[in-house]
């Protein structure tokens, strides 16, 4: 079947060995995974198109850098995958800004980050001039460049990641909304949709901020906010001074990566206020101009020729967050069958090769490595959330 024939796939199956809920970057790269190494049929239902909810807002930046050495284990392969696979991958590099109050959590990061052989170097004011000549850095101590780093377009990635998977065997079902989940003494039953119901033992929630609404049927509640986010989108022109990184500003809030035809988009890094917190199915998916205008003042403040862009376009979108900002990931402590993937808290498209080789390792192989225990749901309530040693403050948080 041709990607373009999705919406045509109307034959629900009566029965599907793995079905998986959610057709964003993870639910599709955790299908490619599964059916590269599984004869097992795979059906994913997504109630919207392909790529239609937090993935279509993605900067999709790809970086290796974290501050805890499983993630940053998990980016390093992520990457790997990106930089072998078909996907235009922009490499341009990404410059990290901060102010002295951060001086000791950048070396300590940067030395767990080096020794874990990511490539990153600390840089001082200096040095981000040379790379950056019109920079201000009157309240920067330092910087760090990651060379490697860069970003893909986040919908024709996930198009491909489906499209890897219809080619070995996956069926794609979109406007299909999982409805409910049965159970039986063992386990999973069925799924019952609105297009009618499929038998099957073993289910993905890959269904980000929504994860909850399948999960009423079977009165697993997990712990998952939706966020609103926004972001602006600047137009250059001959006035404005190219910046060719993506640019993480930890001392402004902001982040700003260039985009196609002479635009930048431009957001803030994590923070938010309780009235962010919405309803991911009514939210007002429009920017608020004074925000966005906001974003692109602490830009100017940083780049000076960037007053000449002008605002293009903003919009609002949604992270999928978590008490710790990590997801949960892996079995369901409480049914046989039931699998998460979901609550990546605004993180998750560059881990999501790595995240869908895991998933598929533990429906195949039955296994839960060492990575993905951590993840479990039950962190939570045993209290073993994932927090970095070394933290990075930012003026948001
Ligand atoms: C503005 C913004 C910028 C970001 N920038 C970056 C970045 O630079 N780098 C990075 O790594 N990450 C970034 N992220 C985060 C990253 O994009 C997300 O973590 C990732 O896309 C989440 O993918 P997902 O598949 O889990 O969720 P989603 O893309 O939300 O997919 C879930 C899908 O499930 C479907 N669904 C829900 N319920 C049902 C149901 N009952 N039945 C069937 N289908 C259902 C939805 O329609 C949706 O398509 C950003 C996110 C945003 C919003």
């Amino acid at each position: 079947m041709k990607l373009q024939n999705i919406l045509n796939n109307t034959n629900l199956p009566k029965t599907s060995d793995i079905v998986i809920i959610g057709g964003g970057i993870i639910g599709c790269s955790i299908a490619m995974h599964l059916a590269k190494t599984s004869s097992r049929s795979i059906t994913l239902l997504e109630k919207n198109t392909i790529s239609s909810g937090a993935t279509s807002r993605s900067g999709a930046m790809i970086r290796e850098f974290y501050q805890t050495d499983f993630l940053i284990e998990m980016a390093k392969e992520s990457k790997n995958f990106f930089e072998k696979s078909n996907i235009n991958f922009v490499k341009n590099g990404r410059i990290y800004l901060f102010s002295k109050e951060n001086n000791e959590s950048v070396n300590n990061n940067a030395k767990l980050n080096k020794s874990l052989g990511v490539n990153i170097e600390i840089i001082d004011k200096n040095q981000i001039k040379k790379l950056i000549p019109e920079i201000n850095t009157n309240d920067i101590s330092l910087g760090l460049f990651e060379p490697d780093a860069g970003y893909v377009d986040s919908v024709e990635t996930t198009y491909e990641f489906a499209q890897n998977g219809i080619n070995n065997g996956v069926q794609i079902f979109t406007n299909t909304k999982a409805e409910s989940i049965e159970l039986n003494k063992n386990g999973i039953q069925s799924i019952n949709t609105n297009n009618g119901k499929i038998k099957t033992k073993i289910i993905i929630n890959a269904s980000g901020a929504w994860a909850n609404y399948i999960n009423k049927s079977i009165n697993e509640n997990l712990p998952i906010f939706a966020l609103r986010v926004q972001q602006v989108i600047l137009k250059g022109n001959s006035a404005v001074k190219p910046m060719n990184y993506c640019l993480m500003d930890y001392s402004k809030g902001t982040y700003l990566r260039p985009d196609y035809g002479n635009t930048y988009i431009a957001g803030e890094e994590l923070g938010y206020e309780e009235n962010d917190i919405v309803s991911p199915d009514y939210y007002n998916q429009s920017s608020d101009y004074d925000v966005i205008s906001g974003y692109k003042s602490r830009i100017v403040s940083r780049l000076p020729s960037f007053d000449n862009t002008i605002i293009k376009s903003g919009h609002a979108a949604i992270y999928d967050m978590t008490p710790d900002a990590n997801p949960i990931l892996g079995a369901s402590p409480k049914i046989n069958g039931l699998f998460y993937a979901v609550g990546f808290s605004g993180h998750g498209f560059k881990l999501s090769p790595s995240i869908g080789k895991m998933i598929s390792e533990l429906i195949i192989n039955g296994k839960t490595n060492s990575i993905l225990k951590k993840f479990n749901l039950t962190r939570f309530t045993l209290k073993n959330l994932i927090l970095p040693k070394f933290p990075i403050k930012n003026p948001n948080n």
